[in-house]
């Protein structure tokens, strides 16, 4: 998925924390709920405040999520805020339905446990009567309500994100429950298919009670359902394919004493995009990956230079019997781009590289 340019702002636990650009989408929307004060100083004040604290409590969320992933042995590659929420990416999404039933209960957790801190902050400032104030946000102008909204806020993203559907959280724990009882894949067209239903609902009961929100919502939650199960297919996929089935018999082979020149030609005649380079004994004794070859082009000096002094040392041999799932992580791990697929009995039956892989990936298996 491309998410489009967002920036670092810092991190926190070791977790870098980024902004969408979108998020300054929110500096007119600011002016804009502000303009009927007449920008007073302090209805901006608050206001910005305010949105501060609602985005924090999304951020805490996303917190929520990735610390409990990582006391699960999940690290977290990075949390994204945009305007219309935040995102925790975890590096590696948990296998284990219990282990995604935690981290994702996790984030609603925060914020009813935010809700219920903010409550005890309200009653302790302001007494029991906190409540029945009833301005409109575009009044703003004291932390009264500015702690007030963004108690309701905690308490809306709890109820909001517990929705039974995809991209929810409450879509995940649907799914990761059911998962429990009868395995993940009939578990997630249940999820799927009720998640489906529930948008559905909003559709028709938000047109009933004359809202535009809920049919808004109701629509999202539908056609993110199907990209769960897209997502899920994939996964499928790769699972139950062998790497075998994937491997190339031929190869070409590149030799510690070919030059740099030597292995841009046989890279462009399009056969094969990442390489083995062998020495004399016939032997690997290294491997030549794509960004290699194309970093050699891009700068175009030192191509007489040997392979021998080129080349990379990762490379790996795998089972043909891994599935292509595995071989996905053992890529991605090991930061190799080509391996030896051997059969039971050790003996070389091919290769596999991230291009074939990546093509397998996106459909066009070609061998
Ligand atoms: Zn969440």
């Amino acid at each position: 998925m491309n998410l489009g340019r967002s920036f670092l702002i810092g991190r926190l636990f070791n977790i870098p924390v980024r902004l969408h650009w979108t998020i300054f989408l929110l500096i007119p929307f600011i002016a804009f709920q502000t303009a009927p004060s007449g920008y007073a100083y302090e209805n901006i004040f608050w206001f910005t405040i305010l949105v501060i604290g609602v985005f924090g409590s999304v951020l805490l969320h996303e917190y929520g999520h990735a610390l409990t992933a990582r006391f699960l042995g999940y690290s977290t590659r990075d949390i994204i805020l945009s305007p219309i929420g935040g995102v925790a990416r975890l590096e590696k999404f948990p296998k284990d339905s219990k282990h995604e039933l935690w981290i994702t209960i996790a984030g609603p957790l925060v914020n009813i446990a935010l809700a219920i801190i903010f409550a005890f902050l309200l009653v302790i400032l302001y007494g029991m009567g906190f409540l029945p104030a009833s301005a409109t946000v575009s009044e703003i102008d004291n932390p009264n309500e500015v702690l007030r909204i963004i108690m309701i806020t905690n308490i809306a993203l709890f109820l909001f994100n517990l929705i039974p559907a995809f991209p929810m959280d409450g879509g995940r724990i649907l799914r990761a429950s059911i998962a429990l009882i009868i395995g993940r894949e009939k578990s997630t067209k249940i999820a799927v298919t009720i998640g489906k239903i529930m948008a559905v609902l909003f559709v028709i009961g938000g047109i009933y009670v004359g809202s535009t929100t809920l049919p808004i919502i109701g629509i999202f939650i539908f056609f993110s359902a199907g990209n769960e199960m897209k997502q899920l297919g994939h996964e499928q996929r790769l699972n139950d394919t062998l790497v075998k089935s994937l491997s190339r018999e031929e190869q070409v082979k590149l030799h510690i004493g070919d030059t740099i020149l030597d292995a841009i030609a046989r890279y462009n005649e399009g056969v094969q995009r990442n390489f083995l380079v062998y020495n004399s004994l016939g032997y690997v004794a290294g491997a030549l990956p794509e960004y290699y070859i194309q970093q050699a082009i891009s700068s175009g000096v030192g191509l007489d230079k040997k392979l021998g002094q080129y080349m990379s040392t990762a490379w790996t041999s795998v089972s043909g019997n891994l599935s292509a799932l595995e071989l996905f992580d053992i890529f991605k791990k090991q930061g190799v781009a080509i391996a030896h697929v051997m059969d039971d009995d050790g003996v070389i039956i091919g290769i596999i590289d991230r291009n074939i892989l990546g093509n397998f990936i996106n459909n066009e298996v070609d061998k």
